[in-house]
């Protein structure tokens, strides 16, 4: 068991989201004392590698990179990406907002680079737990925080806060999990997988497979398939009617602008939820509409042919699904307006079935007694930290999984520029009442309080 320093903030993953805080705390002036390190689990930087398809698209406009909407100065904007790179005017030829996903991925890399020495790449942090409580009621001041590296060794490092920032976890409905994983894949690990999946192309019969889902990587997995492989036959099984289209109206869109953020926070819980229910269909099992085109011409022109190879199975529910003795998978697909159903089988499956966000619960699971009801009940405060108990002085900050407070933009990229900010100023007016109370060596001082209620913190120092 390795120990290390105590920290002022550790964050836990370093996708976008920590990245983005890294980088707000460096362009920080006052933030340089500040302790900090990020545990990331992949051996090197990585944005969704398993769907770094060649052609797909970014959905959200570069201008929302990781710092432009917060300072279009800084040095990480993706325009000094392009600058650095010597692709600025062929860039801006292009005449497009939306990048590559696989161009959006360098420039995450790029960033990510400069902060180096400050992740710990290969570690995956298991659990978290308070320092040395002696018991329940005793104050707490700081976290205990459990990783382990690929070769095994563990690893406990101290910190006085903490940012979670650890993405979605693959969604695999428990009928699909039963069957066990031989090829069966999500589509997080998509690129990784499909190839061995699939085989070598062979003179036999063609490979059956079957996408489950009706959202964007469905439709992205489901054209790559019929693309790059002529020995695979795809079927896009969905619950259902269409394809639909992601609403990126530009009214519409403004519920991904920062300030929108305000408005969801200031509801009541149920008009906060009908808000973000209205408004699903710009993020949730919708798909861009220059993909739908693409795959309604794709079966038209096979329709024109004579070979039906691929098809979008709408209106369609699984019922059953069985491991049948050769290894294939046998559905059981019902039709669910003529309710006719069939049994289909398949030499594998991707399910596109989506990201739970419930994974930091697990992660924050030792912490659970000594946090009341925060944690169940998601009580979370506008500058993201979750609410703690009094006597819990350590500071958790939650990225990625406050969607039902902070609104739809919460798992996108679309607020990290300003997320990171909001963090930051919460982190050092925090920081600096310590520091304060601790050099008066008693509590905080009336002026500063009233300083540090009023915002004003940072004039009152
Ligand atoms: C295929 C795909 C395309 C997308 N495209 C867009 C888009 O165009 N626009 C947009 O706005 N959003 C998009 N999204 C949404 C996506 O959530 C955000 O782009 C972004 O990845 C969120 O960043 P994050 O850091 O919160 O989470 P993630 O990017 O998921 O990063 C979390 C990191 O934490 C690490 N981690 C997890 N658990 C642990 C652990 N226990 N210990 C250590 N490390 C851990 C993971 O390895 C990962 O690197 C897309 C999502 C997917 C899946």
């Amino acid at each position: 068991m390795q120990r290390d320093n105590v920290f002022d903030l550790i964050g836990v993953g370093f996708g976008p989201s920590n990245l983005a805080l890294a980088v707000r705390l460096a362009e920080e002036p006052g933030a340089s004392g500040i302790g900090q390190c990020f545990i990331e689990r992949q051996p090197e930087f990585g944005w969704h590698r398993g769907m770094l398809l060649d052609d797909c698209r970014m959905q959200i406009s570069f201008l929302k990179d990781l710092v432009t909407l917060r300072d279009p100065k800084s040095r990480f904007t993706f325009i000094n990406y392009l600058f650095e790179r010597g692709r600025l005017p062929d860039f801006v030829n292009l005449k497009s907002f939306y990048p590559t996903r696989l161009e959006f991925h360098d420039y995450l890399s790029w960033v990510a680079q400069a902060f180096d020495e400050k992740v710990h790449y290969g570690e995956t942090v298991l659990g978290i737990e308070p320092v040395a409580a002696a018991d329940r009621s005793s104050q707490i001041n700081a976290l205990r925080v459990f990783s382990r590296d690929e070769a095994g060794r563990e690893w406990q490092r101290v910190t006085r806060a903490l940012s979670v920032g650890i993405g979605g976890s693959a969604r695999i409905p428990e009928a699909f999990a039963a069957l066990g994983p031989h090829n069966i894949i999500h589509t997080s690990n998509y690129l990784t997988s499909i190839d061995r999946v699939v085989g070598q192309p062979q003179s036999g019969p063609r490979k059956r497979i079957a996408v489950i889902g009706a959202g964007q990587s469905a439709a992205e997995v489901f054209i790559d398939l019929t693309r790059r492989y002529p020995g695979v036959d795809v079927s896009l099984v969905m619950r259902s009617g269409a394809l639909k289209p992601a609403d990126d109206s530009p009214f519409v869109n403004e519920i991904f602008s920062p300030a929108y953020t305000d408005i969801v926070y200031a509801q009541a819980k149920d008009v906060r939820r009908s808000l973000i229910d209205g408004f699903r269909d710009t993020n949730y099992a919708v798909v861009d509409r220059v993909l739908i085109e693409q795959i309604y011409e794709m079966l038209y022109l096979q329709n024109v042919g004579v070979e039906q190879r691929h098809r979008l199975l709408a209106n369609t529910a699984i019922e059953t699904a069985v491991r049948s003795s050769n290894g294939q998978i046998e559905l059981t697909l019902r039709n669910r307006l003529d309710g006719h159903a069939c049994a289909e089988r398949f030499d594998a499956l991707v399910l596109a079935t989506g990201y739970g966000r419930a994974t930091h619960l697990g992660l924050l699971d030792g912490l659970a007694p000594y946090l009341g009801d925060a944690l169940a009940q998601g009580n979370v405060g506008r500058d993201y930290r979750l609410s703690t108990p009094a006597n819990f002085k350590p500071r958790i900050y939650l990225q990625g999984c406050c969607e039902d407070s902070h609104g739809l933009s919460d798992t996108l990229l679309s607020v990290l520029a300003l997320r990171s900010d909001e963090i930051t100023s919460s982190l050092m007016q925090e920081v600096k009442q310590e520091i304060k109370q601790e050099a008066a060596g008693g509590p905080m001082p009336d002026q500063l309080k009233r300083a540090v209620e009023g915002g004003r913190l940072a004039s009152a120092l």
